[in-house]
């Protein structure tokens, strides 16, 4: 089958939109609809300028999708005076899979010269993964536990950073799930969260100092695409899946929506365009009556904000030590 756009061969077919590409073709479509949504969302403020640049960490796993994010960021904006990027990893502690995928994260960041900062739990929590699902003191699921960790790791340094942005490679697919999990649970503060937190663009979203705003310039592209652009550009991503990877709802709710894709293509499309919409209303009814509104304190053991007066990722640690 020959490309839409040239007499090459093509590599893909979307059966979402009908288009045939080839490699070229292809990675082109990748790139325009990251640029096209880092606009969209108005991520480049407009008084960025070089001696005032906007910095951006990047949530670097190491995995297909944050290798492919980093890779597009830097082709679009690593001479871009206006932008600095930095990509972060975490170190969970999980034998046999971090470290290959951190092994990735060097290699990329090593061939684009970018900056690159690790972090890992055990020299910043005291724990490693391995050891918590080991003890598991709350009788929870093992990313229960790593979320929290990741959450507070992550934003504790892009503080640090002094990022102006956290941008991670949530995919469509991540994205749609995400959006289905919160419509199936009915929580509609959740929703009207999830725009404010990652999904509005930055001139409709109420943004506070609390927290450092995350962006997903990925969120357009379906997952299997992402693998695919990877591939065709033959980067360094580690494809294992976490040994306790165990968030079983998702795993239900992604079956569904390929289900759902295959039967009806372009359903990811659609739940985003609609999701997004309510998302943003829900925001505006929202704010102001919601636990925004709650002072935020420093955490009395680490100094991370929270509510009460012992964060829940110190609480967690202390949890599992006294096992
Ligand atoms: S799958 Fe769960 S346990 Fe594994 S790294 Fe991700 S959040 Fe952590
Ligand atoms: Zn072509
Ligand atoms: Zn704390």
């Amino acid at each position: 089958m020959e490309c839409d756009k040239c007499d090459r061969d093509a590599v893909m077919v979307a059966s979402y939109s009908g288009a045939h590409l080839c490699e070229n073709h292809f990675c082109a479509s990748v790139e325009k609809r990251v640029r096209r949504r880092v606009r969209e969302d108005s991520l480049v403020p407009r008084d960025a300028s070089p001696d005032d640049p906007d910095t951006w960490v990047i949530g670097l796993s190491g995995g297909k999708d944050s290798v492919v994010l980093t890779h597009i960021l830097d082709e679009t904006f690593g001479r871009d005076p206006r932008i600095e990027l930095v990509a972060l990893s975490i170190h969970e502690g999980i034998e046999g899979y971090r470290d290959k995928s951190l092994d990735a994260s060097v290699e990329l960041c090593e061939d684009l010269s970018l900056q690159h900062e690790v972090v890992s739990y055990e020299e910043e929590l005291g724990v490693r993964m391995d050891d918590v699902v080991e003890k598991d003191p709350e009788n929870m699921a093992p990313c229960a536990y790593c979320g929290v960790f990741r959450r507070d790791l992550l934003e504790q340094y892009a503080e640090e950073l002094d990022a102006d942005k956290l941008l991670t490679g949530h995919n469509l697919d991540d994205e749609a799930q995400t959006a289905l999990m919160n419509f199936l649970e009915g929580d509609v503060t959740q929703v009207a969260k999830h725009f404010d937190a990652s999904i509005g663009g930055f001139e409709e979203r109420a943004l506070t100092d609390d927290f450092v705003p995350r962006a997903k310039p990925l969120r357009d592209v379906p997952e299997k695409e992402v693998a695919l652009y990877a591939h065709l550009k033959d980067l360094p991503a580690h494809i294992t899946e976490c040994p306790h990877a165990s968030e079983a709802y998702r795993g239900e709710i992604q079956q569904l929506l390929l289900k759902l894709e295959e039967n009806h293509p372009g359903t990811r499309h659609s739940i985003m365009a609609g999701y997004e919409e309510l998302a943003q209303m829900a925001a505006q009814q929202y704010r102001g009556d919601g636990d925004e509104n709650v002072e935020l304190n420093e955490c009395e053991r680490c100094g991370s904000k929270t509510g009460g007066t012992v964060c829940r990722k110190c609480k967690l640690v202390e949890a599992v030590e006294a096992v």
